[in-house]
């Protein structure tokens, strides 16, 4: 497949159904984290843009909302064709933006697959009737919010859009979406297909900007029902701060992860350290879910670490747009930085064994594969959220002592158990405080039928197949008496 640079960038903002340029014409510049070189110039939405998107979204609202499930599905069905016949052009432009390898970049097929699958989902808005109560009819009715506003991150930003706009949208709401300054140019991308799907003028606006911006007029309009983001826990509390200090909107909150992996002597070692590399290795460590911290039972350490090395240090870091390549850099210089201090404060607390300076000999912001190991459990790269390819991996002897210590974080989004024993795979399953649990299998293993979300600090709500359509619908009690004859 060829993955060559499309003939022209969309970097304009889209709202009431048309681009525009930002009110007051600002742009910022976008760099690509491996050439260093700008690859667009962003429009950056103002607040008067912003609220021109919110207004656009709530004119249109009336008229989405009151069109059967087929006449919204139509729409849907045709983007969801649209997003999967740019797939390539997708896949280059979240390369040159943050990074991305386009190698196994899946984001435009599993976008195209939400949106399809929501195009047929209408009929799931149902509402319950009771006749428990004497004398009545009571019923409840389903309805949706109005605007919800969308804020999404940089690491997988179109499956993020369609996760939250998709049902939304199916739901019978209308949607602002804000991309993030560090990937906004698939977003700019899906809105030209929104544009050809032929949506109605309003219904779906994307913007581009930065969060303290775009993004917190957003989390503090008045006309904002509901806002679902995905993002940092330091973003998500500030965004529920400025939702209970002006309407109270509703709060949906994906966010940050230390996922441990727990590695019991009975396991596959073969599979279980190829999976786990993978899932602190693939988009360079940048995903919420990776398993950042690894225990493993004593007995089979020396094993599984060297089985674990050995693939990890294997990775082919260069040029995103390229097939060949399956590293590729941190999204920015912040990211960068962020991740080569964790790595300093790793050396202090714990053994390096993989992964040293220069970070890279590869030009660009990336970093080589690191190990850490045998690092206290209050250690800060034991603790924080590193978003970067640095793995911890510790051992333990006993459950009762891995349990403790895999539940020992503010975090809860997910975890992973390997082991042959099923009694000990569903203890674990049961013990293990993460909204979800792998067994004999680790993120980004997902099941689209299956809520996704954190417990503890890693959120608020799920998304997935199953529950989306309900978080974007409100429930309206009615009571209807009659006569008894
Ligand atoms: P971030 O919080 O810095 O930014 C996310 C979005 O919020 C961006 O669009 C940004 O512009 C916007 N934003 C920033 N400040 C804002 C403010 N004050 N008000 C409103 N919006 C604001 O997060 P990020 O760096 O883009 O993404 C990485 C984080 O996202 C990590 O913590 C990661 O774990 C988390 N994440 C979670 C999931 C999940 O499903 N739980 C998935 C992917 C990423």
């Amino acid at each position: 497949m060829s993955f060559d640079p499309p003939a022209s960038i969309e970097t304009r903002l889209f709202i009431n159904g048309e681009f525009r340029e930002s009110s007051d014409k600002q742009t910022f510049t976008l760099k690509s984290p491996a050439t260093f070189k700008p690859v667009a110039e962003v429009y950056e939405a103002t607040e008067q843009d912003t609220n021109a998107a919110v207004a656009a979204a709530k004119a249109a609202f009336p008229a989405w909302a009151a069109l059967s499930p087929e006449a919204r599905g139509g729409y849907l069905k045709k983007l969801s064709v649209l997003i999967l016949e740019a797939h390539s052009e997708l896949a280059y432009l979240e390369a040159i933006s943050m990074g991305r390898p386009v190698s196994g970049y899946f984001d435009a097929f599993a976008s195209s697959a939400t949106f399809g699958h929501y195009a047929e989902a209408g009929y799931q808005a149902l509402g319950t009737s009771s006749l428990n109560t004497p004398g009545h009819v009571n019923m409840t009715l389903r309805q949706p919010y109005g605007v919800v506003a969308a804020i999404i991150p940089w690491n997988v930003p179109i499956l993020f859009l369609s996760n939250k706009s998709a049902p939304a949208l199916m739901a019978g709401n209308t949607v602002v979406i804000k991309s993030s300054e560090k990937a906004p140019l698939t977003s700019a991308k899906i809105a030209s297909l929104v544009e050809k799907a032929g949506f109605p003028a309003g219904v779906v606006n994307i913007i581009s900007g930065h969060g303290h911006t775009s993004g917190a007029l957003l989390s503090s309009h008045m006309d904002v029902r509901l806002l679902t983001f995905t993002g940092s826990g330091r973003t998500g509390r500030a965004i529920q701060i400025s939702a209970a200090k002006s309407n109270l909107k509703n709060v949906i909150l994906e966010l940050g992860g230390k996922t441990p992996a727990v590695i019991f002597e009975d396991a596959d070692i073969e599979k279980a350290a190829a999976e786990t590399q993978h899932s602190i290795q693939w988009n360079s460590g940048q995903v919420c879910m990776a398993n950042s911290r690894i225990y493993v039972q004593e007995s089979i350490a020396p094993q599984f670490i060297e089985t674990f090395r050995k693939k990890f240090q294997a990775v082919k870091a260069g040029d995103p747009t390229v097939q060949e390549t399956n590293h590729g850099p941190q999204a920015d210089e912040i990211q960068y930085n962020n991740v080569k201090s964790y790595i300093e404060s790793g050396k202090e607390s714990g053994t390096l064994i993989l992964g040293a300076d220069p970070v890279s000999s590869v030009k660009g912001y990336f970093v080589n594969p690191t190990i850490f190991t045998e690092t206290p459990e209050d250690a800060k790269i034991m603790k924080e959220e590193i978003f970067g390819p640095v793995v911890n991996i510790n051992t333990f002897k006993t459950e009762d002592e891995v349990i403790e210590k895999a539940n020992n974080t503010d975090f809860g989004l997910y975890a992973s158990v390997y082991t042959k024993n099923v009694d000990r795979a569903l203890r674990m399953a049961k013990a293990l405080e993460a909204g979800t649990v792998g067994v004999n299998c680790t993120s980004p293993a997902g099941a689209r039928d299956m809520p996704f979300g954190g417990y503890k600090a890693s959120g608020i709500g799920r998304e997935g197949w199953t529950v989306g359509i309900e978080n974007y619908l409100e429930t309206k009690s009615v009571l209807m008496k009659f006569e008894e004859a």
